[in-house]
């Protein structure tokens, strides 16, 4: 229920003002951090406008959870689950087919989420056509059609159809469009919309979060989740500190190298390790989120605010590595980094990149 969710209270509030005087927009951004909570949110609200068991708290609507469309709607709350289960449903179909079909997570008949679809990751023409075949039939066992974009990469043609049916779409459907930066939307999708925004919590929140839920995690490993999950309470449930650790070391000996030159051999067996396909796509997502994080605390360090520093445990080697590394060679380094992520999204190699990453680095 509403009361699971941590932060963002008066954005919550609104939005559960809105469904009880029946005003909720039918298209609603939802903007904010990965893991700030927009999924979890959506699927709360998609639940509250299909609950069977209509039931109020602090005099706000709620969802009651146990009745048959709270618990099918439920299951798709795993989106990282029902999302694998999708593909590699895809991938038993025959080649022919495979190429026809697009993927969506659908628990319940009224309920539809559209995630970016593999391999390129974008939300696809195919995609939006489902929406628009379905999207002007009454629900069928529930009150309300939702519909839940998870991210915001359309391609064009996609965003284009979007817009023809934001347009005009019909009184018992919602629309909801997940973004982390509201801008990649066309400016027409966004002022057919009302826009929500999930800030980023405080550490201080995130820490006592991070008490209730994961009491067994030790008081200073509770602290460090707080200041690296960006304020994003879904990240921080859920974040991996060994594996960041892991990632974290990689793009410490990659920054290293082009601070320090000179010898390459740790430097390609680590690049080395980088491989295409869809494990590889995550290993290197991770790697450059992690890099991305450490040019942003040398930053603060330049900047004479190392209190701002988020990877507090290794303080010492940040401070040592930022006696070499000055503004200006870090906007190089992010500005490259970008390039490497925009060669990702069209799938070069990524060893070969990351190479040229700290090669073009060199000082
Ligand atoms: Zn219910």
């Amino acid at each position: 229920m509403f009361s699971d969710f941590h932060g963002n209270s008066e954005v919550i509030h609104r939005l559960r003002e809105m469904v009880a005087k029946d005003h909720l927009p039918q298209a609603v951004v939802l903007s904010g951090a990965r893991g700030a909570g927009k999924y979890t949110l959506a699927l709360m609200l998609a639940r509250t406008l299909n609950c069977l068991n209509p039931t109020k708290t602090d005099g706000l609507p709620d969802f009651c959870g146990t009745c048959a469309n709270c618990t099918r709607i439920a299951q798709a709350c795993d989106l990282d689950a029902r999302f694998a289960e999708a593909v590699e449903a895809r991938e038993n179909l025959r080649e022919t087919d495979k190429k026809e079909t697009r993927i969506f997570v659908q628990t319940h008949p009224d309920v539809l989420v559209i995630p970016p679809d593999p391999p390129q990751m974008m939300i696809k023409v195919d995609q939006i056509r489902r929406v628009i075949e379905t999207i002007y039939y009454r629900p069928a066992e529930g009150k309300e059609k939702v519909y839940i974009f998870t991210d915001s990469a359309f391609m064009k043609e996609a965003a284009n159809s979007l817009l023809k049916v934001l347009e005009e779409p019909p009184e018992f459907a919602t629309i909801f469009l997940l973004t982390e930066n509201s801008g990649e939307l066309l400016p027409t999708i966004r002022s057919r919309s009302m826009t929500f925004t999930l800030e980023a919590l405080a550490a201080e929140e995130i820490d006592k979060d991070l008490a209730k839920v994961h009491p067994e995690w030790k008081p200073a490993q509770r602290a460090l989740v707080a200041r690296l999950c960006d304020g994003a309470v879904g990240r921080a449930r859920s974040f991996d500190l060994e594996a960041y650790t892991g990632a974290r070391q990689h793009a410490l000996t990659i920054l290293n190298s082009a601070l320090r030159g000179g010898e390459h051999g740790d430097l390609f067996k680590i690049t080395e390790s980088y491989r295409p396909g869809a494990e590889g796509r995550a290993k290197t997502e991770a790697l450059i989120h992690t890099m991305y994080s450490l040019l942003r605390d040398l930053t603060f360090i330049d900047s004479g605010a190392p209190e701002l520093i988020r990877n507090t445990d290794i303080t010492t080697e940040l401070k040592r590595m930022a006696e070499s590394a000055d503004f200006a060679w870090i906007t190089a380094a992010s500005d490259r980094l970008a390039e490497v992520e925009r060669g990702m999204r069209r799938n070069l190699l990524r060893s070969l990149s990351l190479d040229a990453f700290a090669a073009g680095l060199e000082k």
